[in-house]
């Protein structure tokens, strides 16, 4: 049986880094979603961006 948890990476969406690698629902969220997550280079709180 195949899973639906697909392994993702989170990328900051001002300074590309990719700081975060989590899993997601394919089936929950076809499309390409965005986290509001803490990236150390910006020193911020920035949106991050699924990438593979
Ligand atoms: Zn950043």
């Amino acid at each position: 049986m195949a899973s639906n948890r697909d392994q993702i990476t989170l990328e900051c969406t001002r300074c590309k880094e990719r700081n975060y690698s989590t899993t997601k629902n394919k089936r929950k969220h076809p499309q390409r979603v965005e986290y509001k997550k803490y990236c150390p280079r910006c020193d911020a709180h920035t949106e991050h961006k699924e990438t593979r």
